[in-house]
């Protein structure tokens, strides 16, 4: 009897220890799916959870969040992080419906060429929404695939091509089982090989780890330091952000100079939000999300 294969090592283990997750149920579909992996993306999971739901239920299809205006996907991101995500989910639901009638694509190219939709996430769905054959390279899985295979205590910085075919070269032929361990990969790199606190012996592919075999020590992890965010610009846009989404139009420019006390730091920060397509100017006195509600600005407070 030949041996598990690495993959099939750790799907084994997938099946009877996967966190269990909205998106992960059976008959989810492809929209449920893009929308979780773009909101996963820089954004941990129990702050997803709520927000996943809240916008599937208000947005079940592409062509729901398409009919409605970009300032509405931004309030409804609320405080996930990095909202230019809200955008970019919209302007691919509008892409969605104007070149595939408003079904999720299958196909990779199709997948790539969305707005927003990169190399992990249009393999992600294609994997995990449609079952097929694809490397879903997240840091989580660089990091299993360079413990366990290259033996190196940690993945390099980016994503690289070469990523992909290391991985690649350890998935099943078959695509469902592919796509299963895909899943498994990301899953085991989530919760039990992290990047500061591996937990070998819990883990399925221990015997046959190269970095474990070498008998290195635990790795300290990248020494990244947590950033910081209180005075930084992001915490102004932030504030901003948070004025504008509560309001249903344009706010005027003297509401919003006080939410931060620096002239010019203000400024700058809500230049960015222009620059990155989710603010615009009102008449020359007023801001407002992005095609937002109608163009007379709000009465001071
Ligand atoms: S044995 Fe340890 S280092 Fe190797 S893949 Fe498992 S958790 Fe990671």
């Amino acid at each position: 009897m030949t041996e598990p294969t690495f993959a099939t090592l750790v799907s084994r283990w997938y099946e009877e220890n996967a966190r269990d997750l909205p998106w992960r149920e059976p008959g989810v579909g492809a929209w449920a799916i893009l929308v979780s992996e773009v909101m996963l993306q820089q954004t941990p999971v129990v702050r997803v959870l709520p927000a996943w739901r809240a916008w599937l239920d208000r947005w079940p299809d592409p062509a729901a969040l398409a009919a409605d205006p970009p300032a509405e996907a931004i309030r409804m991101w609320g405080r996930l992080g990095y909202p230019r995500r809200a955008v970019r989910l919209r302007d691919c639901a509008v892409a969605i419906v104007e070149r595939h009638g408003g079904a999720v694509p299958d196909k990779l190219d199709q997948l790539l060429a969305l707005p927003g939709v990169g190399t992990y996430t249009a393999r992600a769905v294609a994997a995990f929404a449609y079952g097929q054959r694809h490397p879903v390279v997240d840091t989580n899985v660089r990091r299993v695939v360079s413990r366990a295979v290259a033996g190196e205590p940690d993945a390099g910085p980016a994503t690289r091509p070469a990523d992909l075919v290391a991985c690649e070269e350890l998935l099943p032929l078959e695509p469902a089982a592919a796509a299963l361990a895909s899943a498994a990969f990301m899953e085991l790199g989530a919760v039990v090989c992290t990047a500061r606190s591996p937990r070998c012996p819990a883990c399925p592919v221990e015997s046959v780890c190269a970095w474990r075999a070498s008998g290195q020590e635990a790795p300290a992890g990248p020494t990244r330091r947590p950033q910081r965010y209180a005075g930084t610009d992001r915490q102004v846009r932030g504030l901003l952000l948070g004025v504008l989404r509560e309001a249903t139009g344009p706010v005027p420019h003297q509401r919003l100079d006080q939410v931060w006390s620096d002239d010019v730091q203000r400024a700058r920060a809500l230049a960015g939000l222009v620059t990155d397509g989710l603010v615009e100017p009102v008449g020359g006195a007023a801001f407002r999300l992005v095609g937002d509600g109608p163009a007379t600005p709000l009465p001071l407070p």
